[in-house]
């Protein structure tokens, strides 16, 4: 067996895994996914070198699920290096990518009060895998890290600046391990140095978010303080008038809690089509005459035109327009209507080419044209980089 490194990406009720080789910590030897735990019928599926559907016992919690996966990898896990977790704030802390201690666990678990949903489970993720391996190194790559370079004028809000100075209020941005993968696959498709490079990407997934990246850095990016702010993506609304929340509680008696569950949960596709989340089920429905499908997606689509106008404010040119992310990888329809939507730039797709996904460098647009492209994200290939680079330098 070969030596390897483990990412782990601990989400409320799921665990996705990626083990891959020190030799090529690009393509994993194994995946897997534990999805549904804590409830009825939880599953863990593990691909590649190997190939398992394990039905976990009810209720089975995250413990149970890396307990399983360990037992069922274990001939891959023998020469475990170091393990690389995807953790979703490190607040203004962390800039990079960092080898974990008690001092830093301590401090992701502080920063639960700006993730609440999502720092608390990754940290857990981080003692569980502790607790297995207690003499490997571990790695944490955050979200917000990228995204550290964006200036002050565009990661303020209008608000009290005590409330940034004392309670942490300010636009972080999330996704930027996506977008660092993004930006360096895509300087290196165009075959410039990444400091020469002016992108605005958006990444479509069930979270979706956009970034705008100057000399190879984040400039600013649609999301916030929390990841509900800038584009309607799945569930979430993005964008909205506080003020709606103060509206709903006058009009339906609505508690704080049931407005923010509502704007986490049930908006965004899901909320506007009445019908799903799923961009695919959507695009179904609306060829099937759905016009509430048609409504949810067009009110999507537009969203996205006029944040990556927005982001180009930050930019002096724009050297390519980049989509990734599930939606942003494998939509052409969803591609071609935000285009459009941006009625600004003259953009010319290639049909065929957008049906395509892309030439081999990922090119959508006619020659000539303002150069738009799709560059599959990779965020596990990205901490698995991460977790090598920091410990062999350890
Ligand atoms: P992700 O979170 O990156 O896995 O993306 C999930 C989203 O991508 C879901 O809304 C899927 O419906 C969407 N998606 C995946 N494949 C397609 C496709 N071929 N066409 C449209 N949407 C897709």
């Amino acid at each position: 067996m070969t030596d390897s490194i483990l990412v782990i990406n601990c989400g409320s009720s799921s665990i996705k895994f990626a083990l891959y080789p020190v030799s090529n910590p690009k393509q994993p030897l194994i995946t897997a996914l534990a999805e549904r735990l804590g409830e009825q019928a939880p599953l863990l599926k593990i691909r590649g070198e190997l190939n398992h559907t394990v039905s976990l016992p009810a209720n089975a919690d995250h413990q149970a699920a890396l307990e399983c996966f360990t037992e069922h990898s274990q001939p891959w896990l023998e020469q475990l290096q170091g393990i690389g977790h995807r953790v979703v704030h490190g607040g203004e802390r962390y800039h990079a990518s960092t080898l974990l201690d008690e001092t830093s666990i301590q401090a992701l678990d502080d920063l639960s009060a700006l993730a609440p949903l999502h720092n608390p489970v990754n940290v857990l993720g981080i003692r569980l895998t502790q607790t297995i391996w207690p003499q490997l190194p571990q790695v944490a790559v955050f979200d917000t890290a990228f995204h550290q370079t964006i200036p002050a004028a565009a990661y303020l809000y209008g608000v009290p600046y005590d409330w940034y100075e004392q309670d942490g209020v300010r636009r972080y941005g999330f996704h930027g391990t996506s977008y660092r993968f993004v930006t360096t696959e895509a300087a290196r498709r165009l075959n410039k140095a990444q400091s020469d490079c002016y992108f605005v990407i958006a990444h479509l997934g069930n979270g979706c978010s956009a970034c705008a990246v100057a000399h190879g850095e984040s400039v600013d990016s649609s999301m916030g303080l929390t990841p509900l702010e800038g584009l309607v993506m799945g569930t979430r609304s993005g964008d909205i008038d506080p003020g709606l929340i103060e509206h709903m509680q006058r009009s339906r008696g609505y508690s704080l809690a049931d407005s923010m569950d509502a704007l986490n949960r049930q908006s965004g596709l899901k909320g506007l089509s009445k019908l799903s989340n799923d961009m695919r089920t959507l695009l179904q429905a609306e060829a099937e005459g759905d016009l509430a499908a048609k409504r949810a997606i067009d009110v999507f689509c537009f969203r996205v035109a006029r944040q990556f106008a927005a982001l180009s404010a930050s930019l002096p040119t724009i050297d390519a327009v980049i989509f990734t992310g599930g939606i942003g990888e494998n939509s052409a329809m969803i591609r071609q209507r935000i285009i459009a939507a941006w009625k600004f730039i003259q953009f010319r797709l290639d049909d065929t080419l957008n049906q395509q996904h892309g030439d081999d460098m990922g090119r959508i647009s006619q020659r000539g044209a303002p150069l738009v492209m799709v560059v599959a994200t990779d965020e596990e290939a990205m901490i698995a980089q991460d977790t090598l680079e920091l410990i062999q330098h350890d």
